[in-house]
């Protein structure tokens, strides 16, 4: 289940605490119950958290700055601890607390040092800024649907470094949050790792996981229903089912630009096709309703 920004940070608001904890209750309420059926792997996004932390250390010369690899995993830190909080509220109203057990996990991800990515940034994170103040910003950034924001690179995830403890994790019933930020990406130089200036795409680096780990049906849940074809235009029309090879083809046309409809389809098209298992794009509103292949768009091969 990956979990889209907007589950904790609802467009148009600020992004305070109470706000993202408030948010998180209508996907972990679905989860929770899901739980009692499944056993569920949790990844999420941190686009804003990660940009918001950037810039409160760009405002701040009395200490020294921290690069972006610290500051993905200082979010899977607080954005883990907000999920399990929430995640154990809900469990207890259902009277499932105790019984089902849940962990987060910091999770590497190996990324090529040569991925085009570097040289490209393409990743937007943080806030919105309108064309004017965008104009003036030291770094480079990128026009979304939702206005201007600051472009970080973004390569490739390769392999989970924890796959092996996630999927022990699984078998030993715990749900399981991990990946978070698409994960802490790092380079392998001979037997170690170590860290390198990027944000991994949440969604190929839960494609990769969900891959990696072997998982029956792969939710992507976010603020639209599914995903259309002319987005945004009078022919808009959102999508039930979708052969990957039609999707592949929509994708080529231009139809789910990149930073954010690209790669879900993309993460979504590498799994159906490697895994021949249930992708599904659907609304944080819907997810219990997907996973049961009644909302979303769902992609068949
Ligand atoms: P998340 O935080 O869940 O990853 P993103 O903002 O990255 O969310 O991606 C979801 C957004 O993609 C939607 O809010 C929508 O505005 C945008 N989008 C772009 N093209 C499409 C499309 N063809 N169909 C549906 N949504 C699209
Ligand atoms: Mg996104």
């Amino acid at each position: 289940m990956a979990l889209g920004g907007n589950a904790l940070i609802r467009k148009g608001q600020a992004g305070k605490v109470e706000e993202q904890f408030e948010n998180l209750k209508r996907p972990l309420s679905q989860i929770a119950r899901l739980s009692e059926e499944y056993r569920i792997i949790i990844t999420h996004g941190n686009g804003p958290q990660v940009g918001n932390l950037l810039l409160q250390q760009e405002c701040c010369d009395a200490v020294p700055r921290l690069p972006l690899e610290i500051l993905v995993a200082q979010t899977q830190g607080q954005i883990g601890y907000m999920i399990e909080s929430t995640l154990d509220n809900e469990l207890m109203a259902l009277g499932l607390d105790g019984k089902q057990l849940f962990v987060t996990l910091l999770s590497y991800v190996v990324v090529d040092d040569k991925d085009p990515g570097f040289l490209n940034p393409s990743k937007p994170i943080g806030p919105v800024f309108p064309e004017d103040v965008a104009q003036k910003l030291p770094y480079p950034t990128v026009k979304t649907g939702k206005g201007y924001r600051r472009v970080v690179a973004s390569p490739r995830p390769l392999t989970i470094v924890e796959k092996r403890e996630i999927k022990r994790l699984i078998d030993a019933g715990f749900i399981v949050i991990a990946c978070g930020g698409g994960g802490i990406p790092v380079i392998r130089e001979s037997r170690s790792f170590h860290g390198v200036d990027a944000v991994i795409d949440k969604d190929l680096a839960s494609a990769k996981l969900a891959e990696e780990v072997g998982v029956d049906v792969f939710v992507m849940a976010t603020d639209v229903e599914g995903v259309a074809i002319s987005y945004g235009t009078g022919e808009e029309r959102f999508l039930d089912r979708v052969s990957i090879h039609e999707a592949r083809y929509y994708l080529e046309k231009g139809e789910f630009p990149p930073g954010s409809m690209g790669p879900k389809v993309e993460a979504a098209i590498q799994f159906v096709e490697r895994c021949r298992k249930r992708a599904v794009i659907a609304s944080i509103d819907a997810i219990e309703m997907a996973v049961h292949g009644n909302a979303g768009t769902e992609f068949t091969l």
